[in-house]
C-alpha cells in the first residue's frame, strides 16, 4: 500500500473516528481512515442517539451498590453479568469500585462535566458545517418519574444540576403529559434538559461525514483490520488484513477493540471493557415521541428516530466475544410499554447489540503521545462528546493550547496507576 503522503492513519471509523478525520481533513492534514468493518456498524450506529450532555456523573456510583445484587438476580433488569466473564471483568470491577470513592468521584464528575459543557454547541457548529442539521436536533430531552419515591429524587437531583450549570426544569405531571400525550398518566413527573438533543438518523449522518470526509481528500478502507503496530523511532509499522502500512502518524479509535493496540503503541495497559448495550427499533412508531424520554426508574431511555421508536439501554458484563443475548433487547419492550398510553407496534422490530467502550474511570482517553494520538473509551457518552473530543485532537496535532484543561483524559493517569 502507498500510503508515503498520509499524514495520520486513524484506526477505527465509528464516530469518534470520523469526527476526528473530517475535523483534521478539513485543516489540511492527509488522513486516512482504517475500518476493520464497514463504516456505518458499530456502537455508533446503534446507540441510542441522544446528545447527553446532562448525564455528569460516572455510571458507577456507590449510591447505587446496594441496588446490585437485586438488578442482577433479575433478568428482565438493566443489569447483567455473564458469571463466565466474572473473572476477566474483575481487575476492571475493582477498578471501577475503588473510583466510587467520594475523591475519585467527584474528580471524574467534574471531567466528564468539562466535557459535556461544550458538547452542544461543539455539535451544533458540526452539524451547521458539514450539513447535518436534518438530522441532529437539539430540541432538549426528558428524564421522567413514575414511583411516587422517586418524585423527591427527580427533584433533588434537577436541583443538584441546576446549581452546576446544567439547566433543567422540574415538570408537573400534567406538563409532562401536556409536552408528551402519548405517555400513560402513570408518570408522575419530569426533568427537561433544553441544552440537550437527539439525532434522528445516526446512519444518515454516518454517511453524511463519510462522504464530506471524502470530498475534502480523505481516504476510507473499510474491511482493513489493524492486527498489530510496532513502533518505531521514525514511524509506526502497521499490520493489517490487507497488508503492511508504514505510518508516519497513528489516531487510535477502536472503540471497546482499543486495549491491545493501545498497549503495543504505549506500552500502557488501559483498563477498558466494553458494558454492551442493546437496542430494539419500532419502525412503525416514529411519531410516538417529540423528543427522547429516559426513565429514571427503569433506566432506559426511548429515542423518536426517523427509522421508528428506538428503545435503547441495559448493561451487560460478558466481553467482546460472547453472542447477543437479543432477549435483553426484546426485554426493552416491557419497560416501554407501561410508560405509554397505546400498545406499542412490535412489527417489523429490529434487536441490536453493541459494545460501549468503558474505562474503569469512565472518562475516554485523550492524548498524544510522540506520534501516537489516543481516542477512545467514551462508554455511555461517545456520540455526545465525539466533536469536544475531536477538537482536543486537533489541538493536539496543531499544538495549540487547549480549550478544556486535557489533564483528566491523559493516559498517564493509568501508568500512574500501575506504577
Ligand atoms: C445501547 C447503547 C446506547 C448508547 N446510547 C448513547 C447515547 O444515547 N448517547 C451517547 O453519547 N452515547 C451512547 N452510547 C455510547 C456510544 O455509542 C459510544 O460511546 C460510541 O459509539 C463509541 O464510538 P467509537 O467510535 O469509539 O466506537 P465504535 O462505534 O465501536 O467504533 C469503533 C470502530 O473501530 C473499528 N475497529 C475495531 N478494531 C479495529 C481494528 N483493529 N482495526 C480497524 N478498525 C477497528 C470497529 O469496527 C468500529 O467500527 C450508547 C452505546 C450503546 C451500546
Amino acid at each position: 500500500m502507498n500510503t508515503s503522503n498520509v499524514d495520520l492513519h486513524i484506526i477505527g471509523g465509528g464516530i469518534i473516528g470520523l469526527a476526528a478525520a473530517v475535523t483534521l481533513q478539513a485543516q489540511g492534514v492527509n488522513v486516512v481512515l482504517l475500518e476493520a468493518e464497514k463504516i456505518d456498524q458499530g456502537a455508533s450506529l446503534g446507540n441510542a442517539g441522544h446528545l447527553a450532555t446532562e448525564q455528569v456523573f460516572p455510571i458507577a456510583d456507590a449510591s447505587m451498590l446496594r441496588h446490585i445484587p437485586a438488578m442482577l438476580f433479575n433478568p428482565a433488569g438493566p443489569l447483567r453479568l455473564d458469571w463466565r466473564y466474572l473473572p476477566r471483568l474483575m481487575p476492571w470491577a475493582l477498578q471501577l469500585l475503588m473510583n466510587m470513592r467520594p475523591e475519585p468521584f467527584e474528580r471524574i464528575h467534574q471531567a466528564i462535566l468539562s466535557l459535556n459543557q461544550g458538547s452542544i454547541q461543539a455539535w451544533q457548529k458540526f452539524s451547521n458545517q458539514w450539513q447535518l442539521n436534518e438530522w441532529v436536533h437539539v430540541e432538549g430531552s426528558l428524564l421522567a418519574v413514575e414511583k411516587p419515591a422517586s418524585l423527591n429524587n427527580l427533584k433533588t437531583h434537577g436541583a443538584r444540576l441546576n446549581n452546576m450549570g446544567v439547566t433543567n426544569k422540574l415538570l408537573t405531571k400534567e406538563a409532562l403529559l401536556e409536552r408528551e400525550p402519548a405517555l400513560q398518566d402513570n408518570q408522575l413527573g419530569a426533568l427537561f434538559f433544553p441544552d440537550t438533543g437527539h439525532i434522528t438518523n445516526l446512519k444518515a449522518v454516518i454517511n453524511q461525514l463519510s462522504a464530506t470526509f471524502i470530498q475534502l481528500g480523505g481516504h476510507i478502507i473499510e474491511h482493513c483490520r489493524v492486527l498489530a503496530v510496532t513502533p518505531s523511532a521514525d514511524s509506526i509499522h502497521l499490520t493489517t488484513s490487507q497488508g503492511d502500512i508504514s505510518a508516519s502518524k497513528v489516531m487510535l479509535a477502536a472503540g471497546a477493540h482499543s486495549k491491545v493496540l493501545a498497549k503495543q503503541l504505549t506500552g500502557v495497559s488501559v483498563p477498558l471493557d466494553t458494558e454492551r448495550g442493546y437496542h430494539l427499533m419500532l419502525p412503525n412508531e416514529s411519531a410516538r415521541l417529540q423528543i427522547p424520554v429516559s426513565s429514571m426508574d427503569r433506566r432506559f431511555i426511548m429515542t423518536p428516530m426517523q427509522g421508528g421508536l428506538r428503545l435503547a439501554g441495559t448493561v451487560e458484563y460478558a466481553g467482546l466475544e460472547a453472542p447477543a443475548n437479543m432477549k435483553r433487547a426484546q426485554m426493552l419492550l416491557q419497560q416501554a410499554q407501561p410508560m405509554l398510553k397505546a400498545p406499542l407496534d412490535t412489527k417489523d422490530s429490529v434487536p441490536w447489540m453493541g459494545f460501549r467502550p468503558s474505562t474503569a474511570d469512565s472518562l475516554p482517553v485523550i492524548d498524544k503521545i510522540d506520534r501516537v494520538f489516543l481516542n477512545f473509551g467514551h462508554q455511555h457518552l461517545g456520540l455526545t462528546q465525539a466533536v469536544v473530543s475531536a477538537q482536543m485532537i486537533a489541538e493536539y496535532y496543531f499544538d495549540e493550547p487547549h480549550a478544556i484543561d486535557p489533564t483528566p483524559y491523559r493516559l498517564n493517569r493509568f501508568k500512574r496507576a500501575s506504577s
